[in-house]
């Protein structure tokens, strides 16, 4: 994964230790969560608004992930009848990681 740019330091160290501070930051939708899960393949989790250690209002790209996604590829929806999820496979490239907020720069 890039390098992230955090709110402060104690959360740039809560994402790169996760396996100690249970803080998961999403990067294809870009956002922050508390890791619940209890197994391999658990994705159990807690989306935080605020870091918890400086109180800074933490970003949250779910609905612009979906919107920048139907902009680019309208044909992607008018050809499926059911719900998309950020695991299907027929997702484009650029919406599985965090390329395509990084290249709209949001
Ligand atoms: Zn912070």
């Amino acid at each position: 994964m890039k390098k992230i740019v955090c709110c402060c330091r104690r959360m740039q160290r809560a994402i790169d230790t996760k396996n100690k501070i249970p803080i998961n930051f999403e990067e294809v939708q870009k956002f922050f969560a508390i890791d619940e899960s209890d197994a391999p393949g658990d994705l159990r989790q807690y989306e935080i608004r605020h870091c918890p250690f400086c109180g800074e209002t933490l970003p949250d790209l779910k609905d612009a992930y979906w919107q920048e996604m139907r902009k680019s590829y309208p044909n992607l929806y008018s050809t499926k009848d059911k719900v998309l999820t950020i695991y299907d496979d027929v997702i484009p490239k650029e919406f599985r990681s965090g390329s395509w907020w990084r290249n709209r720069k949001l």
